[in-house]
């Protein structure tokens, strides 16, 4: 997949419009420490639709808008469009190019748009889900991993290999599964408890419970007394 251009408008240190566009192959940004190379990464994950503040090296969602500096004021609204370039029809819709942009504003409320249509993070989701990029999909190997992945001890290793495989989402669905049957078991043994209980009380009253499916004149209809019609009235007669 190849993302074609990157603009970002009052995202985090990029106040004024600023795009980059991507030749196929390798991007390298270069720059100073401090100088946002790490905001551009940032932007590329909120745009595919990143949730967690923390990820975004942030304390809450709207510290991605710029904050402001002496120079210039703050802003209001964050936005940032992705295009792909879609002519191998990797994304399902019917675009040769697909234009990503979500705005957040900073109030709180948040925009979606895909080819400037309003939609929801959801149609985002769906729309990057089927090729393998989006939230949880794609990998953004971060300042430092690098080394973390080179040191890891062997089972750090396998869960880096799980993640870019991507076994993890099925592990999780298996524990979830897990849990479920496992609830489910104990359930079943209440239930059967239960049941249990139930036939040791009717044990006493020395007749099977009526069949539902026994026709309804030969269920017992008023307890009569001494009625031997009633197997009921009768068995509890028999009791006493
Ligand atoms: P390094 O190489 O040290 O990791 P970097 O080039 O990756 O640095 P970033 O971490 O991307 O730099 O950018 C940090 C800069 O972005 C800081 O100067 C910080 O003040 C600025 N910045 C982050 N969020 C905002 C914001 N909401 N508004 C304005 N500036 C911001």
């Amino acid at each position: 997949m190849h993302l074609k251009a990157l603009t970002l408008r009052g995202f985090k240190s990029f106040a004024s419009a600023t795009t980059l566009r991507f030749e196929p192959g390798i991007t390298c940004v270069v720059g100073p420490n401090g100088s946002g190379k790490s905001n551009v990464v940032d932007a590329l994950s909120w745009v595919m639709g990143e949730q967690g503040a923390k990820s975004l090296r942030g304390g809450k969602m709207e510290d991605v808008i710029f904050a402001g500096t002496t120079g210039r004021p703050p802003l209001g609204r964050a936005e940032v469009s992705l295009t792909i370039d879609n002519s191998d029809g990797a994304l399902p819709i019917d675009y040769a190019e697909v234009t990503l942009t979500r705005i957040m504003f900073r109030g709180g409320s948040s925009e979606y748009q895909i080819n400037g249509d309003t939609c929801r993070l959801l149609d985002f989701q769906d729309l990057l889900s089927d090729s393998g990029i989006g939230r949880e999909m794609h990998v953004i190997v971060g300042q430092g991993q690098l080394d973390s992945v080179l040191h890891a001890d062997p089972m750090g290793r396998r869960a880096f290999i799980e993640e870019a495989a991507g076994v993890l989402k099925h592990r999780k669905r298996k524990e979830k599964a897990l849990r479920k049957l496992d609830a489910m078991q104990a359930n079943l043994a209440r239930v059967q408890d239960l049941a249990d209980e139930l036939r040791r009380q009717l044990k006493p009253l020395g007749g099977r419970p009526p069949s539902p499916a026994a026709p309804s004149s030969s269920r017992p209809t008023c307890a009569t007394p001494g009625s031997a019609s009633s197997p009921t009235t009768s068995s509890a007669s028999g009791r006493h």
